[in-house]
């Protein structure tokens, strides 16, 4: 019989259960015990669900009560120095992730391609790991209970954990300090009754793990020899495995492997006989797209790579922690679509129908599921229309030139201040929202309600003495749903939430047809925020890049195709708030790094469409238009070219969280053009010192000009609440004022 596997399965639950039970216990509304309790129902609850669904083996250890890489660093006791003398507590592992009063919290970074964050461990010549608790065990024992053989605990492996770490001096003494750690842990699984263990090592996707083959060698070698009991599966996901003919030899039992993203490659690989002797998970199932799967060419995959391996295993192609719980109660889609769409607990049918297939069963899910599947390709709204864009200026004048004019038309001080958008989402604003969408109160009201916020919050802006003011994107829930909401071809779910980070989650639309503006998105709350002040209102979109990034894109139109038809309707409203009096407008693209494709070879291409569909979008407009950009943290040394050549008139960029890194590679590479580098860090409700703010503004003056400086938070505000918010952009604007004084003096 052959065997369905999953990696990972949505900690959130199908109500955001998990992200309610985590922030009622942060605001003190749930004690310890209570949040253990319904975090401990939720997992079962998976595990029970897995199981049910003919699962054969079910993943222990993804489930987390923020991050999984942060579980790990608490449990290796890798937690940064300022935090090591406390004592171990839930609550000083919520610190390290969120930041306390006296502590910043640790940087978050992308999880590889995705939209998910992890908290990044930070060693230091200090950190001295060891266990400090039992936590896989704990867990493994519990599921045992609950499905017996079938839980496979899951870690992420010692190469990729220190690959992804921070502060980390010496690569191979890092790892060797691992090892012990992982050896107990395994032996303790073992001991349990565990056979396979899923150990993740996604970083031999990347260009980076080349590098790392020789350490894998060691590492797994170690593991043979002193775990030999342990049956370990490599796992590698979000792209092909990297020196297949080297990492094949490794001596785990099973490699767990990517046939979605990275497919043609592993397939070569596979078909080379690499794998001959060994057992392959063969991840044909989409963990990251919403799509059903074609089960029938999936099915051809499977069977054509079964007699080249010693036991092939079915599995999604990374863990369905990308991907909603469940389509069931999407209830407003259209049929054809919604049976067109495998969410998690689809997704474990499709597994189970596959293996199924394999062994000969004809089951009527399958045909049932093949019809649906060929509906929706079939379905008119799947024909794709492109619209010509050889005559869509892509070009604008000098940016020395423009940047003349807007100083003339704008009359800005020196260092000018302003935010990123969006400012907190009250519970009051919360409350409305969902009192309109039950019906309770009319649009009207509603208009009206969000019209007052704005007025209130132009005041505040004009109090703080802000110079450029925004909005607040009140109306909006999410920069990129909103969009979704008013744009042709997409369409939105009830609750399709994803993890991005923390307890914060997203709900991306669904992009299944042809993109067009068919009406204004944001002219009206725009225009009447301007029309209660004198200084400028920035207008504030998304970018094509970043809304293809965070939605679910349908997949049978090329990505630049996407691009470009999102990019003409952000251009059509950016003409109607410029024709509306609207003097900067700001695209955000906090999205566009992340989307960065894993290996060198594929990213000049996406980086060249991702800039040709930004300026698509953009450079129509007059030169006195000040087009704005705003990019959330990662790196950025490698893309600077490209983010050059946005041309964008000011980009506004994160960088507290990364504590200098960023700042230091558009400092070096003299960026020429207006920038904004983000002087606190809005991720945490930690009111900056003046000093603190006054050090972020002078450090990177050292390298760019006073001429060319911005300063703002470095992102969106509408997580944070509106006391700690007050309190932060009053240090910002008081902090300016004390830098713009110091430079008059010199
Ligand atoms: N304009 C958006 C906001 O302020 C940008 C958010 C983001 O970069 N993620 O919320
Ligand atoms: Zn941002």
């Amino acid at each position: 019989m052959t065997q369905v596997s999953n990696l990972g399965y949505p900690r959130l639950g199908e109500n955001r259960e998990w992200k309610k039970a985590i922030e009622a216990y942060w605001a003190g509304n749930q004690t310890q015990e209570q949040l253990e309790e319904n975090l401990r129902e939720l997992r079962l609850d998976a595990l029970k669900k897995q199981a049910e669904a003919g699962i054969d083996l079910i993943p222990v250890g993804d489930f987390s009560f923020y991050d999984h890489i942060l579980d790990l660093s608490y449990q290796f006791n890798i937690i940064p120095d300022r935090f090591a003398n406390q004592e171990s507590s839930l609550d000083l592992y919520y610190a390290i992730a969120r930041g306390n009063k006296e502590n910043v919290a640790s940087s978050m970074k992308k999880w590889f391609n995705t939209n998910y964050h992890y908290i990044v461990p930070e060693w230091s010549s200090r950190t001295k790991p060891r266990l400090t608790n039992t936590r896989l065990l704990d867990l493994y024992k519990e599921a045992r209970e609950q499905v017996g053989d079938k839980a496979k605990p899951v870690i992420t492996g010692p190469i990729t954990y220190v690959a992804l770490s921070s502060g980390v001096d010496d690569f191979t003494v890092a790892v060797k300090k691992l090892l012990p750690l992982y050896k107990e842990v395994f032996t303790q699984l073992v001991d349990a009754g565990a056979t396979y263990i899923q150990v993740d090592e996604p970083i031999f996707v990347t260009d980076e793990g080349e590098e790392l083959v020789e350490a894998a060698k060691c590492v797994y070698a170690y593991f043979a020899k002193e775990v030999p009991q342990a049956k370990l599966v490599f796992q590698t996901y979000f792209e092909a495995l990297v020196k297949a003919d080297q990492l094949s030899d490794l001596p785990v039992a099973a490699f767990g492997l990517d046939l979605v993203h990275g497919r043609e490659e592993n397939l070569d690989a596979i078909n080379k006989g690499y794998f001959e002797g060994k057992e392959v998970f063969a991840g044909v199932v989409n963990g990251r797209n919403i799509w059903a799967v074609d089960l029938k060419a999936s099915a051809d995959i499977l069977q054509a790579i079964e007699g080249k391996v010693a036991k092939l295993v079915v599995q999604p192609s990374s863990s369905l922690l990308h991907v909603p719980v469940t389509t069931k109660n999407e209830t407003e889609l259209e049929p054809v679509l919604k049976n067109g769409l495998a969410f998690a607990d689809e997704k474990l049918v499709e597994l189970r129908l596959l293996a199924d297939r394999l062994d000969g069963k004809e089951s009527e899910g399958f045909a049932k599921h093949v019809a649906d599947f060929d509906a929706l390709q079939a379905a008119d709204f799947r024909h794709v229309q492109l619209e010509d864009i050889s005559s869509v200026k892509t070009e604008r004048a000098p940016f020395a030139d423009r940047q003349k004019i807007q100083a003339a038309k704008l009359n800005l001080p020196i260092l000018p201040t302003t935010t990123i958008g969006s400012f907190p989402q009250s519970p009051e604003i919360r409350r409305t929202r969902l009192a309109w969408k039950r019906g309770d109160i009319s649009d009207q009201d509603y208009k009206d309600f969000i019209n007052q916020e704005i007025a209130r919050w132009i005041k505040i802006q004009e109090d703080l003495d802000l110079d450029v003011l925004v909005h607040g994107e009140f109306e909006r829930v999410d920069m990129v749903e909103f969009f979704g909401q008013k744009l042709a071809g997409f369409t939105t779910t009830k609750l399709g939430w994803v993890q991005s980070y923390g307890s914060r989650a997203v709900k991306p639309p669904i992009i299944y047809g042809d993109v067009k503006h068919i009406q204004p998105l944001t002219v009206e709350e725009t225009v009447y925020a301007q029309s209660l002040t004198d200084r400028p209102v920035k207008g504030m979109l998304t970018g094509p890049i970043t809304i293809t990034n965070w939605s679910f894109e349908r997949d049978d139109i090329s990505r630049a195709d996407l691009f470009n038809q999102i990019a003409l309707a952000i251009k059509d409203e950016i003409a109607l708030l410029e024709e509306a009096g609207i003097a900067i407008i700001q695209v955000d693209e906090a999205a566009l790094r992340e989307g960065l494709p894993l290996r060198k070879a594929k990213q000049k291409a996406y980086l060249d469409d991702a800039v040709a569909s930004f300026r698509i979008a953009t450079s129509s407009v007059e030169d006195d238009t000040q087009i704005h950009t705003h990019m959330c943290y990662s790196k950025f040394d490698e893309i600077i070219d490209s983010i050059r050549a946005l041309d964008a008139d000011v980009i506004s960029i994160e960088t507290s969280r990364s504590h200098g890194d960023i700042i230091e590679s558009f400092e070096t590479a003299v960026y020429p053009l207006g920038i904004g580098l983000g002087v606190y860090d809005i991720h945490s409700p930690r009111v900056p010192s003046q000093d603190e703010v006054v050090a972020n503004i002078k450090r990177p003056l050292q390298r760019l000009s006073k001429e060319q400086f911005w300063v703002n938070p470095d992102c969106g505000l509408k997580t944070r609440r509106e006391p700690e918010t007050i309190a932060a952009l009053e240090i910002l604007v008081a902090s300016t004022k004390e830098v713009r004084q110091q430079l008059k003096n010199r």
